[in-house]
């Protein structure tokens, strides 16, 4: 890449090929596991007892969790928490999903979270996600292109030239095949590599199988689906495995999936995963309850999230006076109702941090007559009690099946992550 810096080309390759091995929350947690391994990090079960280890992750479902201990970590050192999600909206595939209408088979699905669901249309969409057969196996699968959502010819209703309007039920299943179909179970176990199994049940989605791609005269710009947010959990996981992140603090690695469908799931932020996980942990390093609450008492949260840089064509849906753009850094989020849990003792310790790595950063504040979107920051302050902040960097179409970002500002996002991890 022409006119950019070495570190922050190699950070968005990386995005890229993080992007590409994780088209479903499944996909991201076990490619985020096989790094930590590379990392020497212990998989530890929640069925088993945690024994103390300095350096362990352990997943459930489209979840995961990883720490770092300290050598001589005491209570007041607390610890220092990076969380973001795995999920990014989509369309989920029904049970019984053949349909047949006009001599083509279509697949039924779900919307799941909230896609710009006009983006979908007219891209070549894969499935990927996880089956489990009837022995009980669970296994990921992504086949290639196989599926599109077509968009109706503007010669055959001129209304909707202009401004797609799509029935949920009617217009977003996806073609399958003319004629009969293949027997899409069939197909899932194949692309499972599970021939001969029998299918019990399946988390299945579609996926837009393009590429990523560096773009812009001056190579200044990132078309990625999956920005939201997989930005913020692949900037937080190279800070955590970057060495250069040891700091005091017992630090924590934590990706929730279910945040486009609310998180109330026990995978989610407002299930008690972190907590439990938390509290396993300070329990094998021989905490009480009083003294775990002391360590709490010590920490801190950072929330990672995509949030929206100022759209040129919409400008007055934003504030006048915070006007966030790409590849001038990520935002400190701030909500006076608290849809962002930041509040100045939060923010302090971003800008801290933001100077300490040298990057630039930048206030997002939402438009008053726009309602704000939330993140897991309040859900995570709410449940641990603990100081939070909400960051990410900005987006233009956020939950579009083809989002853009600056190509700095992921690299940004991961060298301030490092920064708060390292801080005393
Ligand atoms: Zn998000």
């Amino acid at each position: 890449m022409i006119g950019r810096m070495a570190p922050m080309a190699s950070h968005i390759e990386d995005l890229a090929a993080f992007v590409a091995a994780s088209p479903t929350s499944y996909h991201a947690v076990a490619h985020i596991t096989s790094r930590l391994e590379e990392g020497r990090y212990v998989s530890l079960r929640e069925t088993d007892p945690w024994m103390p280890e300095p350096r362990a992750y352990a997943v459930r479902d489209g979840a995961v969790i990883a720490w770092r201990v300290p050598d001589g970590w005491r209570p007041q050192d607390g610890i220092r928490i990076v969380g973001s999600h795995t999920d990014s909206p989509a369309l989920k595939l029904k049970p019984n999903p053949v349909l047949s209408s006009a001599g083509w088979s279509q697949l039924g699905v779900e919307v799941y979270g909230g896609p710009l669901l006009g983006t979908w249309l007219d891209r070549e969409l894969g499935l990927a996600g996880r089956i489990v057969t009837r022995d009980g196996e669970v296994r990921l699968l992504a086949t290639g292109p196989i599926l599109r959502v077509p968009h109706l010819a503007p010669h055959l209703d001129r209304t909707l030239a202009d401004r797609v309007q799509l029935d949920r039920q009617r217009h977003l299943q996806p073609v399958y095949a003319v004629g009969t179909a293949p027997d899409p179970y069939e197909l899932l176990l194949e692309a499972a590599g599970a021939t001969g199994s029998e299918l019990a049940s399946y988390d299945v989605f579609c996926y837009p199988t393009e590429p990523s791609a560096v773009f812009g005269v001056q190579h200044e710009f990132f078309a990625s689906w999956r920005l939201d947010n997989l930005s913020s959990v692949h900037a937080s996981l190279t800070a955590f495995l970057d060495e250069a992140s040891a700091g005091e603090s017992l630090a924590v690695f934590a990706a929730f999936d279910h945040e486009e469908v609310g998180s109330s799931t026990r995978s989610g932020a407002s299930g008690p995963f972190l907590a439990d996980a938390l509290r396993r942990i300070t329990a094998s390093l021989g905490l009480d309850d009083a003294t775990h609450l002391q360590a709490l008492a010590a920490s801190s949260c950072v929330s990672a999230d995509a949030g929206h840089a100022v759209h040129p064509n919409y400008a007055e849906q934003h504030d006048p006076g915070n006007r966030p753009l790409p590849n001038r850094g990520p935002l400190l989020k701030l909500s006076a109702q608290q849809r962002y849990a930041s509040d100045a003792t939060g923010s302090a310790l971003w800008y801290a941090a933001c100077r300490a790595a040298g990057v630039p950063t930048q206030e997002f504040v939402s438009n008053n007559a726009v309602p704000c979107g939330s993140t897991i920051g309040p859900l995570t302050a709410t449940r641990l009690g603990i100081v939070t902040v909400d960051v990410g960097i900005p987006l233009l179409s956020m939950h579009s099946a083809r989002e853009l970002c600056g190509v700095d500002d992921p690299g940004h996002l991961a060298a301030a992550l490092v920064a708060y991890w390292a801080a005393a």
